[in-house]
């Protein structure tokens, strides 16, 4: 019902382009007190192994509820945040709050798995960023080996001095690195050896259509020779069906996410989703 309202408030119902406007307004000044109303929260979706059906790591993906809205869509309230730079202090709270959530699981003797946070290129702008993540593992007493940060072509493109500079330290201090959305971007390969990545996760948009098109399938197969010549692990996203997961099998593609195993799950239902899984 809240999703409902949600789009109700959004798009689907407003007949002008100017209420639209109006409304991505409203939205962004909703945002700047989403944060301190504890209108945030995280979802959760395991990646895991094709062969053993084991899960690895587990995503955490934003989420706001708002009163007034309803559930917003992350498409639209990330771009905004990025804009008027509230996604600072969210993506700060997104890795505090990830990082905890990884050490209670751990601390109820679940199965230890990698936390794996986005970051956006705001953040990855901040001077402080290294240490602000530093800051956020001693509070929480998380290893770094159980944290990944998934980051974009266009975050590593913008700078790509800047990028390497960072990534690098964060690869000596333990993190684990995945490119997110691999092939959307405007990378060169060339780049990609320089960079300290551990992961490449292979965009939906190329695994929703695989079974029926050669273009795509053509296009992973590369992609998944790539990361084995690079010695990086592959993962495939938006997984829905049991042929794909069949077909990503066969060609070598060792990790996936998506629906197919597991939608992103509020916390209390991940930590069941984990509790269970430990019994297997
Ligand atoms: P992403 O990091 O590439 O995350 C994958 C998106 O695909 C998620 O959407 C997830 O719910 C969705 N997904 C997973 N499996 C399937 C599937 O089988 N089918 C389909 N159709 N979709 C699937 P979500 O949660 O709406 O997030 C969208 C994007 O918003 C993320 O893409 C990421 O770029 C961004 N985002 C989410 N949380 C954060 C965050 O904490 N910080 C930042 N900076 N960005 C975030
Ligand atoms: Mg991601
Ligand atoms: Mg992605
Ligand atoms: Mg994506």
């Amino acid at each position: 019902q809240a999703k409902q309202q949600g789009r109700n408030n959004y798009q689907y119902y407003d007949p002008t382009i100017n209420s639209q406007v109006n409304n991505l307004l409203k939205i962004e000044n909703l945002l700047h007190s989403a944060l301190k109303q504890e209108e945030l929260l995280l979802f959760y979706q395991p990646i895991v192994n094709v062969m053993t059906g084991k899960i690895v790591k587990m995503e955490a993906l934003l989420r706001w509820q708002n009163p007034q809205l309803g559930f917003v869509s992350p498409q639209i309230f990330i771009p905004l945040a990025e804009e008027n730079g509230t996604i600072v202090p969210i993506g700060e709270w997104v890795l505090q709050t990830a990082c905890a959530q990884n050490k209670l699981w751990q601390e109820m003797g679940l199965l230890a798995i990698k936390i794996s946070v986005n970051l956006s290129v705001r953040q990855f702008q901040q001077p402080n960023l290294v240490t602000t993540i530093i800051n956020i593992l001693e509070q929480t007493q998380l290893s770094p080996f159980y944290l990944e940060l998934e980051i974009t072509e266009s975050v590593t493109m913008r700078d790509v001095e800047l990028a390497k500079t960072i990534l690098t330290e964060l690869n000596k201090i333990e993190i684990t690195l995945s490119m997110d959305d691999f092939g959307t971007g405007y990378s060169s390969l060339g780049y990609l050896k320089q960079f300290p990545f551990h992961t490449l996760k292979i965009d939906r948009s190329f695994i929703k259509d695989l079974t029926t098109s050669s273009q795509d399938l053509a296009i992973v197969n590369a992609i998944i020779a790539l990361g084995k010549g690079l010695n990086l692990t592959v993962v495939a996203e938006g997984v829905e069906t049991e042929e794909i997961k069949n077909l990503l099998k066969n060609i070598g593609c060792e990790y996936i996410q998506g629906y197919l195993f597991s939608k992103p799950l509020p916390a209390a239902e991940a930590t069941k989703l984990l509790e269970n899984h430990h019994l297997i």
